[in-house]
């Protein structure tokens, strides 16, 4: 027998989220961001589900790839557009659309010798200054690309620093259509933030891009919650109980002893650590599902195994399933931005962060 632990990828959850985003994105396509293999869980195993998008937009070419040798004939966007010279050669071959931020984009563009122009989306820094063109050089990068043969649409696009923020995405919006607003070509402006927290600041955008909400985790916990905006977990991590601990008072528990029973107390040992990308940093009290009840760690997490209390389920034995994040076997879930909020960070931590030694399947 396998080691008990499995992630399970839930093609109906992301039938359902998608459904739930495009519920607030009006008229606008839907790129389904699915970088960084799809946020940990696979593009292969979320394709299913995701196939209703209009779009995929990642950022490796390998992933890009994927996404085709899967059978997708639609569109395609690199979001960090091209590395170097060679990948438009890929881009040509592929069809894929690719973003442009900076003048070297442009340069190798223009030495690009190639039979079908492409399609690009030109990058605006509307102020997260990551990438893109500041307001100010924005028009003359456009000017120069749309006098490029090799260019056949010119696409425009933003990305937000604070849509899940008090700041809002207003002084960006009003950054980008100051300049943008005589300008032919679609518009690609919203992440998942955007799209559920400011939809009307996205009217007339032509494309939304969420990603973290089509997993279901809520961009923007604990303001709102996944159950909040309606959205279903889109992984589920569990493990089972492998053994079985009887405490006395004062009986310690784990590396560096940093949890101590105050009173006779059962625990659970379970086969899941932060080798499986559970995170370590978790502390006594995170919140875990024994047989689908409510319960929490206790002790350190460790490397392949993780201690629980089994006092809310007296009847767990060896073998109990227990739930690290997502949905249990009797339907009830623990949000994964519960578990990261623990941890100090965001659900798209977790997500990503799952260890290719835990396997994986692909269920309703
Ligand atoms: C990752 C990413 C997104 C998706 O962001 P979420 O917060 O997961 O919705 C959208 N646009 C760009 C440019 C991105 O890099």
């Amino acid at each position: 027998m396998p080691r008990p632990i499995l992630a399970t990828v839930h093609t109906q959850a992301f039938i359902h989220n998608l459904a739930a985003v495009r519920a607030h994105a009006g008229d606008a396509r839907i790129w389904a961001v699915v970088k960084a293999n799809a946020y940990g869980h696979g593009i292969e195993r979320v394709f299913n589900g995701l196939r209703g998008a209009d779009g995929f937009a990642l950022l490796d070419l390998n992933e890009a790839q994927r996404v085709r040798q899967l059978g997708w004939r639609g569109p395609v966007l690199l979001l960090e557009g091209v590395f170097e010279l060679r990948d438009l050669e890929l881009c040509s071959r592929l069809n894929l659309w690719h973003t442009v931020h900076c003048e070297q984009q442009i340069d190798m563009l223009a030495a690009h010798k190639t039979y079908e122009p492409h399609r690009v989306f030109l990058k605006m820094n509307s102020g997260m200054n990551r990438l893109g063109f500041k307001p100010a050089q924005y028009r003359s990068a456009w000017t120069r690309l749309n006098a490029l043969p090799q260019v056949d649409e010119i696409s425009l696009m933003t990305h937000f620093s604070d849509a899940d923020g008090p700041a809002g995405v207003a002084a960006q919006v009003a950054a980008f259509t100051a300049v943008t607003r005589d300008l032919p070509g679609e518009r690609t402006l919203g992440n998942s933030a955007a799209t559920l927290r400011h939809p009307e600041a996205l009217i007339g955008s032509d494309w939304v891009r969420p990603g973290i909400a089509m997993y279901g985790s809520a961009p923007d916990y604990p303001q709102s919650t996944a159950q909040g905006w309606g959205l279903q977990p889109s992984m589920t991590l569990a493990a089972r109980i492998i053994a079985v601990q009887e405490l006395q008072t004062g009986d310690a528990v784990g590396y560096g002893s940093n949890f101590v029973a105050d009173g006779p107390m059962r625990i659970g040992v379970v086969a899941c650590g932060y080798a499986d990308g559970y995170p370590r940093i978790c502390p006594t009290g995170t919140p875990v599902l024994i047989d689908g009840v409510r319960s929490r760690t206790v002790g350190r997490v460790s490397m392949d195994m993780i201690a629980v209390d089994l006092s809310p389920t007296p009847a767990a034995v060896p073998g109990s399933e227990v739930t690290l994040w997502g949905r249990a076997a009797n339907g009830v879930v623990l949000p994964i931005d519960e578990v990261a909020a623990k941890a100090g960070t965001v659900g798209y931590e977790l997500m990503c962060a799952l260890a290719q030694r835990v396997p994986a399947i692909v269920a309703d």
